[in-house]
């Protein structure tokens, strides 16, 4: 692969660039995230994030973390999977 033993650096640490994070891991990248945010609280958040089958439930599928949203959700069954 052509990013093969590079390490990439993604601006952002929201839900684009902690998935494209964990997507290019999964490939052997080494990545490193900037995020200006000191934490979480650093200013206010929107409301539960709506992930849709076709969009952002797809990109959780193939990051493999289907499971951490069954637990952090509290629900078994997600709907379109
Ligand atoms: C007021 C508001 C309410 C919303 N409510 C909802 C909702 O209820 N449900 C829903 O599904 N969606 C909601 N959205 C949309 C949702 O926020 C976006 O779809 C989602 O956050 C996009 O993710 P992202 O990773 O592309 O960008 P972002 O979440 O914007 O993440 C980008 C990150 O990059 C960081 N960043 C930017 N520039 C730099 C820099 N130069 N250096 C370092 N870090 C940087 C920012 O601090 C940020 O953390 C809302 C949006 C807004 C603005």
């Amino acid at each position: 692969m052509l990013l093969q033993g590079r390490e990439v650096a993604i601006v952002g640490g929201g839900p684009g660039g902690l998935t494209l994070a964990r997507l290019l891991q999964m490939k052997g990248v080494r990545v490193k995230v900037y995020e200006r945010d000191f934490n979480e609280t650093a200013r206010v958040q929107g409301a539960t994030l709506d992930l849709h089958y076709e969009s952002g439930l797809k990109a959780i599928k193939a990051a493999g973390l289907m499971d951490v949203l069954r637990r952090l959700t509290g629900r078994e069954r997600i709907r379109g999977l």
